[in-house]
């Protein structure tokens, strides 16, 4: 394992046994839809995004949004930048947000006001990893794969400083790489 690394939180198997679970509960819960429209956010949601959409046997098209909050001190205001937007309206469409890690919830409230603008015509959200005790009112969240202790980690698309994000797994990076 990569000196970086404190230990493996959720390992490949595990995550891809979740994922088959969740990919289960989305099929049965819009069957009866025609069609449903994906929303990825990149970078960090685009392995899990790769691994739920095999799974996931209701008609869909899948569009990417690239977000990036500024810096620590600047989040606590919830400012958060659009850097890439969708490539085609969800104007009444039924829209399943992916995304990787909710933190304080800024990022996915932030998305979630954009796209009710929209006027879609229902927005679910599916996200694969929630910080222990940072469970709060700003999100529902309709698919959570995981809730894992409130450190950085990185792995399964996440990063740190765009390192690791190719793991396979989901990993802890030791406090003294991030403080
Ligand atoms: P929130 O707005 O919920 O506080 O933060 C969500 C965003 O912060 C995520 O999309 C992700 O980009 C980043 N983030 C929060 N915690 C972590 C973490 O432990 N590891 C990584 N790699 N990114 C994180």
């Amino acid at each position: 394992m990569n000196s970086d690394l404190q230990k493996i939180l959720v390992d490949e198997q595990t995550i891809l046994n979740r994922i088959d679970e969740l990919a289960g509960q989305i099929n049965s819960d819009y069957a009866h839809l025609e069609s449903i429209v994906i929303v990825s956010i990149l970078k960090g949601a685009f392995m899990f995004t790769s691994d739920l959409l095999k799974r996931i046997n209701v008609p869909h098209v899948v569009d990417f949004m690239a977000l990036s909050t500024y810096g620590a001190e600047s989040k606590v205001s919830g400012e958060v930048r659009v850097i890439m937007d969708l490539r085609h309206p969800v104007q009444n469409q039924h829209v399943l947000i992916v995304e990787d890690i909710l933190d304080t919830g800024l990022t996915l409230q932030f998305l979630e006001r954009i796209l009710q603008t929209r006027n879609v015509a229902s927005l679910k959200t599916c996200v694969l990893t929630q910080k222990e005790g940072k469970e709060n009112n700003l999100i529902n969240i309709d698919y959570l794969g995981f809730t894992i202790p409130d450190v950085w980690v990185v792995g399964y698309g996440l990063d740190y400083a765009d390192k690791h994000r190719t793991l396979p797994y989901i990993a802890e990076l030791k406090p003294e790489v991030y403080t």
